[in-house]
C-alpha cells in the first residue's frame, strides 16, 4: 500500500461526539455576519451548542487554524474554539462559551496575524502580552485563566470576532 501523503499536521483525536464535527465552509470577509456583535449562549448549553463546538473544532483543524469563532461558520453566538499547540504535536483544544477578557497586561506586543476569514492578508496587530479570560465549558462550568504567549494572542483575536472586530479594523 502506498503511504497517504503527509497531512503536514496531525489532527488530534477528540473524545466522543466532539471528534465527529462537520467541516463547514468558512465565512469570508466582508460578509456582514463577521462585523456584528454575537449573542450570548447562556449558561446551560444545549445539544445545538455541542454540535456547534464540534463543527468549529473540525473546521478549525481542517483549515489549519489555531482558533475559530462561531460567526466564521455563520453562527452569531459567543463561542470560539482554540488550540495553540496542535501543529507542534501538543494538541489542547479548548471550547469557550460566553468568553470574556477581564484583564489585560500593560505590556503590548506587535505580531503578524492571519485570519481564516481574510485569506492571504496577514496584518500586524498590537495585543496585550497576557490576558485573563473567563468562560464556560460545555458542562456549564466556569473557568478563569491567565493566558500568555500564543494562547493570549489567539484568545484576543477570537474574542474580537465575537464583537464583530477583524484584524483589518485595527492594524498596529
Ligand atoms: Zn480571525
Amino acid at each position: 500500500m502506498p503511504k497517504a501523503p503527509s497531512p503536514g499536521w496531525v489532527r488530534p483525536v477528540l473524545a466522543d461526539d466532539l471528534g465527529r464535527g462537520a467541516v463547514r465552509p468558512v465565512v469570508i470577509h466582508p460578509d456582514p455576519i463577521l462585523t456584528q456583535p454575537c449573542e450570548p449562549v447562556g449558561y446551560l448549553p444545549d445539544a445545538e451548542i455541542r454540535v456547534l463546538a464540534a463543527d468549529l473544532l473540525a473546521t478549525m483543524y481542517a483549515a489549519g487554524g489555531r482558533g475559530l469563532a462561531a460567526p466564521q461558520i455563520g453562527v452569531a453566538q459567543r463561542v470560539f474554539v482554540m488550540d495553540a499547540g496542535w501543529k507542534d504535536g501538543r494538541p489542547a483544544p479548548v471550547i469557550l462559551l460566553d468568553p470574556e477578557i477581564i484583564g489585560r497586561s500593560d505590556r503590548l506586543l506587535d505580531a503578524v496575524e492571519e485570519c481564516l476569514s481574510i485569506p492571504g492578508q496577514p496584518v500586524t496587530v498590537r495585543r496585550a502580552d497576557e490576558v485573563e479570560v473567563v468562560w464556560y465549558d460545555l458542562a456549564g462550568c466556569r473557568h478563569q485563566q491567565v493566558m500568555t504567549g500564543a494562547d493570549a494572542r489567539i484568545a484576543q483575536h477570537e474574542a474580537d470576532h465575537l464583537d464583530g472586530r477583524l484584524i483589518v479594523d485595527a492594524p498596529a
